[in-house]
């Protein structure tokens, strides 16, 4: 009778007692997606439970059932109330992260004449009664087409009232198929083409003419263009089409919605082969908690396995297992685009049973995709963060693959979730298997495995593949291939050689281009042996701190350690901890030299480089500039696999899943950018990245080698990395962690303020400050404040962004109540920058 609902009306954001209309009694429980009266508005809400007697003394009614079916499974609202008070966010948005996008759009009503011959008075009133007796039941969109530009609606709602209509609510039934379409995009990056000076056909032809507009329009495109609009804009014919395909100037393809790039270079066996000895041992820790579910509640398990090493494999079987036992499986993985490879392996393995959700569905073929596993129709989804909240209904699998990447934080909007932490929360709820994979686990979920929160398993060996792909890889590249069997079909290799080089060293001995000589002569060698090259170059951080090039010496704030942060604008050294600021340096103070500056090369100086010392190599950029447009991933990547590039320069991306058999080199230009960043996490993630990417090299039978240009050769960050160490860069860590309390000794709390006036900002975080600090002291508190400060993006979209960080054992329970307007909050901060 009555309903507690959890209502959507920014910035009302609390549950709301109502009561159910006698011809809703039936049909609306818990999970719910209603519409209801507030105030003088409609809105939408979540029924969260079913009260016996209201809150209030008076009740308003719900008004309509928007989607017959819960929108959300019991579970799933208890995770929701679980990420409420976790990410100290409303109810409601935790419950909207569930909901797929428009999904009230997509809903629709039935209406139904009760009474055939009802006696009206409004002429409009009449026109519906009429339409309805002609036509029989609509709904509301084929109304809206038979009475366009009339609001017909408020009409209806009397009709309903008096109980001559009735009404239902509907929804299309899912398409099985997504919406495919042919599309046309570039095939090289759009700062390559220049359509002016290639020759499109005979000069001034009518076919020249047309190719050279398609090419225009495809470069003023954001992305790949629908066939049939390239017809209209450009007049081009199929013909044409076909022509600049065949010269490569454009790519083809099928669908918009997913291109697999490695399709043709790279095979995936559909049959589950063999385990090796070490996957079989790992596999027995984990098969009987699949096998029969919900006995015990298991512990999470963290999978520790270098890159290669068959983790994916695992997590195959571990997906069979659980759809044998008649339940679903969620796999998050960090972005579909950049591990093609993956998602194919999970396709072919499970034919018509996969889901997969990336960046560039619409909202509507999401939506289809939701209600499908909704319905049970499919039972694995594949995707980033969001995809677990995939309501299946019955859930025993959630796999993270890469589970230190940090893309499963949410960052930009509340409830700023880690679909890590939010994983092995929901695992618990439901009583379900939770695998993070990992060649790099986060130093903090490592901890927690050594304290016994977490059961840790290792895969030691990288396995070079599997029997059948290295014949068709021998046969391709005319080798031979070496077997050192492990155990089933597979062979074992090692880790890539890797090299560190000391570009202190290059400086004196006069070399002063971004590549040291040995890195100049392994890729000259790489060259000449045909094969393929990736260039590493961590972008994020690049030219902010300031360092000796004599000495590697970095200039860090005195009061806290933290490197300082050089701003043109008022020629200042800045603490983006502390706020304390300083004069530039002009002589270094360790070693005198005057060569004090920052790091100053992007990608394309990277690039121009390369083609200056190697002028018959071809080149490929992989990074934000050359991947703007949708689909360029694929292009770009499906280019160098194809060999039609021998270096690819890159940024963070490279990092991911790729496997790539021809690369036997890999360069990282500079280890050490990314190390130098204000965040104490910037350790971790500089070994996370460094070792992905020296993971790239080595993958195939040609065998590999990696190498680090650094000018802190000795850092433990470098050293560890160069040893494939792990162990030994997480011992370092725990040890520095341990000493200027960061987690996992303690929590961190971020508090954000952002305001287009940096004098107001710097004002407010101030204030705050003082308030939090009176807080700390009233309650006798060991939890101490970080800042304020500005934030290291000082900067974002107009706005001043000032931050606080609280830090403290339960630095949640530290807080104030409310938050005044501005302010965001993130716990746990996965990047104080
Ligand atoms: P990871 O996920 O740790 O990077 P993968 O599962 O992708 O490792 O395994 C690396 C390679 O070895 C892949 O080509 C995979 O097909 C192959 N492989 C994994 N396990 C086996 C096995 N038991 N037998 C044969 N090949 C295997
Ligand atoms: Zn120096
Ligand atoms: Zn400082």
């Amino acid at each position: 009778m009555y309903v507690e609902v959890a209502v959507n009306l920014p910035p009302v954001r609390g549950t709301f007692d109502y009561h159910l209309p006698p011809r809703l009694r039936t049909k609306v429980g818990i999970g719910h997606l209603i519409t209801a009266p507030f105030g003088r508005r409609e809105v939408q809400g979540v029924v969260i439970a079913t009260p016996s007697k209201p809150a209030v003394p008076e009740t308003r009614p719900v008004t309509s059932l928007l989607d017959p079916e819960p929108v959300v499974t019991p579970p799933q609202l208890e995770l929701a109330h679980w990420l409420s008070a976790e990410t100290r966010t409303p109810l409601i948005d935790c419950l909207t992260l569930m909901l797929p996008p428009g999904l009230s759009q997509q809903a629709d009503s039935l209406y139904h004449l009760e009474i055939e011959d009802a006696q009206v008075s409004g002429p409009l009133q009449q026109r519906l009664l009429d339409l309805l007796r002609k036509r029989g039941d609509l709904r509301g969109r084929q109304i809206s087409r038979a009475m366009p530009r009339r609001r017909w609606r408020s009409a209806m709602e009397s009709l309903i009232r008096r109980g001559i209509v009735s009404r239902t609510p509907v929804l299309d039934p899912p398409r099985v198929r997504p919406r495919k379409i042919r599309v046309v995009s570039l095939a090289m990056p759009p700062e390559t083409l220049h359509p002016a000076e290639l020759a499109l056909g005979r000069e001034g032809s009518q076919a020249s003419t047309r190719r050279q507009k398609t090419l225009d329009a495809l470069l003023h495109a954001e992305g790949p263009l629908p066939v049939r609009q390239i017809y209209e804009s450009t007049g081009a014919t199929w013909a044409d089409l076909r022509w600049l395909h065949e010269h490569r100037l454009i790519a083809l393809s099928e669908s918009e919605i997913w291109r697999d790039p490695l399709e043709e270079v790279d095979f995936v066996p559909s049959t589950p082969p063999e385990l090796t000895q070490d996957q079989a041992l790992l596999w027995e820790a984990i098969r009987p908690n699949l096998e029969t579910p919900g006995r015990n509640p298991t512990k999470p398990f963290l999978l520790q396995g270098v890159t290669g090493s068959g983790k994916t494999e695992i997590y195959l079987r571990a997906v069979e297992a659980t759809l044998k036992s008649g339940r679903a499986a969620i796999v998050l993985v960090p972005e579909i685009a950049l591990t093609p490879q993956t998602l194919r392996r999970f396709l072919a393995r499970f034919p018509g049973r996969v889901g997969v959700y990336h960046s560039q569905l619409s909202d509507g073929e999401r939506y289809d995709t939701w209600r499908r596993c909704r319905a049970g129709e499919l039972q694995v989804i594949v995707g980033p963060r969001s995809a677990l909240f995939t309501p299946f209904p019955r859930i025993g699998l959630i796999v993270l693959d890469e589970s230190h990447d940090e893309s499963y934080k949410e960052q930009l909007r509340a409830p700023r979730y880690h679909a890590r932490e939010t994983a092995q929360a929901y695992a618990r709820i439901l009583n379900a298997v939770c695998i993070l994979g990992s060649a790099t686990p986060d130093v903090v979920t490592r901890f927690r495995a050594d304290q016994g929160q977490l059961q840790r398993l290792t895969l030691p060996q990288r396995i070079l593949g599997h029997r059948e792909r290295l014949q068709r890889q021998a046969r391709r590249l005319g080798l031979r291939p070496e077997y050192r069997p492990i155990g089933g079909d597979a062979q074992a290799i090692d880790l890539p050689p890797v090299r560190v080089v000391d570009m202190r060293l290059e400086l004196k001995s006069g070399n002063t281009s971004i590549f040291s000589r040995s890195l100049q002569k392994a890729l000259r060698e790489t060259l000449d042996a045909q094969q393929q090259a990736i260039l590493f170059l961590n972008r994020r951080g690049a030219s902010t701190y300031v360092f000796c090039r004599d000495c590697g010496w970095v200039a860090r704030c005195s009061r806290c350690d933290t490197p300082l942060t050089f701003h043109a604008d008022d020629q200042l050294l800045l603490c983006h901890h502390c706020n304390q600021g300083r004069k530039p340096f002009y002589r270094c103070p360790e070693c005198g030299s005057a060569r004090v500056r920052h790091f100053g090369a992007g990608t394309q100086r990277v690039q121009a480089e390369v083609e200056r010392l190697f002028p018959a190599a071809r080149t490929l950029r992989w990074d934000r500039d050359t991947t703007r447009a949708r689909g360029s991933h694929a292009t770009i990547l499906a280019r160098f696999a194809a060999h039609e590039a021998d270096v690819l320069i890159g940024t963070q991306m490279l990092a991911k899943g790729l496997d790539l058999p021809l690369v036997t080199l890999v360069g990282v230009i500079s280890a050490d950018i990314g190390l130098n960043l204000p965040d104490y996490r910037a350790p971790e993630r500089t070994f996370q990245v460094l070792t992905q990417v020296a993971g790239r090299a080595g993958r195939g039978l040609l065998g590999g080698r990696v190498i680090l240009q650094t000018y802190q050769p000795d850092h433990y960050v470098i050293q560890a990395a160069s040893n494939h160490d792990y162990e030994e860069f997480y011992h370092q860590e725990l040890r520095y962690r341990l000493d200027l309390e960061y987690p996992p000794y303690k929590r961190l709390v971020s508090l954000t303020y952002r305001h287009p006036s940096r004098e107001s900002a710097a004002a407010e975080a101030q204030r705050m400050a003082r308030v939090l600090r009176h807080h700390l002291a009233e309650r006798a508190s060991r939890g101490d404040l970080i800042g304020p400060a500005p934030c290291f993006f000082e900067r974002i979209r107009g706005h001043y962004r000032w931050q606080i960080i609280l830090r403290g054992m339960a630095p949640l329970d530290e807080l104030p109540e409310d938050l005044p307007e501005g302010w965001a909050i993130d716990v746990d901060p996965a990047s104080l920058l």
